[in-house]
This record gives C-alpha cells, sequence and structure tokens, in this order.
C-alpha cells in the first residue's frame, strides 16, 4: 500500500476522480493555472496524466519573460545599439528574439550586456562606476516588483544618477478579468500563483469570485499542494459556488504582504501594459511615479520608432491566453525547440511551450 506523500496524493487523485460527473465529455473544466512556476512543476511531474480526463489545464500569462512585449524587446535592443549603456538582465531574457535581433546577438556583436542574478548586481555596479550608464531590465509581477521599488528608492536617496530600470513590470489581478471577459477563451476556475500572492494576498482576487462566480485557489508548488488545490476548486464548482481559497497558507496570508505592498504603492502607480501576443492591456502594469521618474530609461533613451512584429508561425499570444496548447503550434519541435527558439515561450525555463517540450512531448 502507497505511504506517506505518494500515498496522499493517490487518495486525492481517487477523490478528483470521484467527484466528477462521468457523463462529462473530456476537457470541460478549464482550470487556467497563471504561474509559469505551475506550468512547470505540472509538466516535470506529469500530474496531467493522472489527472481526470474531464479536467483541461490551461497555462495562462504567468511568465515574465514569456509576456514581455516584443516592442519592449526591440525598444532594449534599440537602447544598446544607439547608447553607450551597460544593460544588464536576467538570464532568460537575453535569448529571446525581438523583430530583427535579440541580446545575445547584440553581445556577440560587443555591446555590454550582462547576465545578473539580482539586480542588486547592476545596483552595485552602477555605483563603482559612475561614469558607466546602467540599465537594469525590471521584468516581473508583483513578485518582483518590490525588490526594483527597494533599488530605485535607494538610488534616489543616494542621488545615483547612473542607474536607471527598463520597466516592464506587470500586474496580476486585472490581467485576469480581461481573460475572463474575452469571448475566445473560457475558463471555470483559477488557480493562482503562489507567489505573487505571497506578496498581494488573497482579497484583489475577492472580485473574481464576487462579480465573475469563478473559483479562486491559491496554490503551493509541490505536485500535492497543486492537487489539494484542484480538489478545492471542484469542491466549489461542484456546488456552484465560487470564492478565493489559499491550499498554500504556510506562505500565503490573506492580507498578503503588507511592508512589500506599500513599497510597490510607494514607488509605482497603475498604468496600461503591453503583454506579448496581446496587445496593450490598460491597467495591467506599471509605471514609475513622477518622483522617481529619471530612473526610467525607456524616456531617457529613447529610440527611434520600431515596427515590431511577432516571429512569422509563432503563436505565443494565443499559447499565453490559453486559447491554444503548445503542441497546437505549427511550429512546436520541429522549427521551435528550445536550441533554436522561437518565441519567447520556448526560450524561458517558466514557458508553456518550454515545459510541454521538455517533460510531455512524448505524451502528446
Ligand atoms: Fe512560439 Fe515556439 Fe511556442 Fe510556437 S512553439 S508558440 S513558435 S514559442
Amino acid at each position: 500500500m502507497a505511504t506517506g506523500r505518494t500515498g496522499w496524493m493517490k487518495k486525492i487523485i481517487n477523490d478528483l476522480k470521484k467527484s466528477i460527473d462521468k457523463n462529462r465529455p473530456p476537457n470541460t473544466i478549464n482550470i487556467m493555472e497563471v504561474c509559469g512556476t505551475h506550468t512547470m512543476a505540472i509538466s516535470r511531474s506529469g500530474l496531467r496524466q493522472l489527472l481526470p480526463d474531464e479536467l483541461n489545464l490551461i497555462s495562462g500569462p504567468g511568465c515574465p519573460v514569456c509576456v514581455t512585449s516584443n516592442r519592449d524587446i526591440d525598444h532594449i535592443i534599440g537602447i544598446i545599439r544607439d547608447y553607450p549603456v551597460t544593460l544588464f538582465t536576467f538570464g532568460d531574457m537575453i535569448r529571446v528574439p525581438g523583430t530583427d535581433s535579440s541580446l545575445q546577438l547584440e553581445k556577440s556583436r560587443g555591446k555590454d550586456v550582462r547576465i545578473c542574478y539580482s539586480p542588486m548586481d547592476a545596483f552595485d555596479y552602477a555605483k563603482k562606476n559612475p561614469d558607466r550608464e546602467v540599465v537594469f531590465i525590471a521584468i516581473g509581477f508583483e513578485t518582483t516588483a518590490p525588490l526594483t521599488a527597494v533599488l530605485i528608492k535607494r538610488a534616489y536617496g543616494e542621488d545615483l544618477k547612473n542607474f536607471h530600470i527598463f520597466n516592464t513590470h506587470k500586474l496580476v489581478p486585472p490581467a485576469l478579468e480581461l481573460l475572463l471577459l474575452d469571448k475566445e477563451i473560457n475558463i471555470d476556475a483559477f488557480l493562482c500563483p503562489g507567489h505573487v500572492s505571497a506578496i498581494i494576498g488573497s482579497i484583489p482576487y475577492q472580485f473574481i469570485a464576487d462579480k465573475y462566480n469563478i473559483p479562486c485557489v491559491i496554490s503551493g508548488f509541490e505536485p500535492v499542494d497543486i492537487l489539494e488545490s484542484l480538489d478545492m476548486i471542484l469542491g466549489q464548482y461542484n456546488k456552484g459556488r465560487a470564492s478565493v481559497q489559499i491550499q498554500y497558507d504556510r506562505v500565503v496570508k490573506p492580507e498578503g504582504n503588507p511592508t512589500a505592498a506599500a513599497l510597490i504603492e510607494e514607488v509605482f502607480e497603475p498604468a496600461d501594459s503591453f503583454w506579448r501576443g496581446i496587445g496593450n492591456l490598460p491597467l495591467t502594469g506599471l509605471k514609475l511615479r513622477d518622483r522617481y521618474m529619471r530612473f526610467d530609461a525607456a524616456v531617457l533613451f529613447p529610440v527611434k520608432t520600431i515596427d515590431s512584429k511577432e516571429p512569422p508561425g509563432c503563436k505565443c499570444g494565443d499559447v499565453l491566453k490559453g486559447i491554444l496548447k503548445p503542441f497546437e503550434c505549427r511550429l512546436f519541435a520541429r522549427a521551435c525547440t528550445p536550441e533554436n527558439p522561437v518565441g519567447p515561450c520556448m526560450v524561458s525555463s517558466e514557458g508553456s511551450c518550454a515545459a510541454y517540450y521538455k517533460y510531455e512531448r512524448t505524451k502528446i
């Protein structure tokens, strides 16, 4: 008899199967996981193959590298081409193709592009090299925005003139509402992101349950966390009710992290934001408040207008909205592989296409 965690997982899977009406057609309960770390965990653990056929797990726009728009990538490439700056970026971003180049290509042409593991690397470099203009690509959701805010406040306090951010920070809850309003997408429940929710708490999702009657469960990242979360979702779904529950309660509190949230509020304000393959979504991003605007690299380093284009044939936009599964893109595992990625969803370690390629290709 299976014991411990394995036994617990088997029990939850059996409970899930028992709780679903057997007359339902396959793939008719659509549950979107909004976080790239969840997508990877689901693919890596093989959960999809263990779940009842009626459950359809859809990957959403939760990978920060993947949702960064092509026009932002093109602007960053324009900066490194046109200005003598040192650019710091997280690793995955360097390989994302822009319209006619990538940061990796520009680096190979001699531009000063450096991979960092923390924004502090960029900040420290700027302090030690006051004659060099330094730009850090600030990507991510509410999880990473507080650290960016800390650095901006420090740069302001220390009157550091050569540190700048190219800001692409985005917000999760308003983006979820826009997905619900999109008639092409059919979402029955959200598996909400654990890391983002550690900052914002559960309250910002309440409108999804109240206004749209869509269950939300904030989940941890272990396979057993995800299974428990799905069980909680079905508990709501089967009763026709919707609420916001926290499965990941060892980390996430309803009120979130007020200190981190206050930092975001102090340094940033909500603004429209361009999302890869989706377009300009109202009030789904963050922009620096006027007081800190001098740190904004996009303003300080304008580039000539670029007619940004998605890579031909790439369906990242539809993949990010959950309309298509990665293997439904004609380029998947053919022209587009992790070694030769066409779009960011295949580049990023949290991208849906990379997850399916690495862990689920043989099962499709
Ligand atoms: Fe884009 Fe490649 Fe994914 Fe197709 S498989 S959507 S080309 S990243």
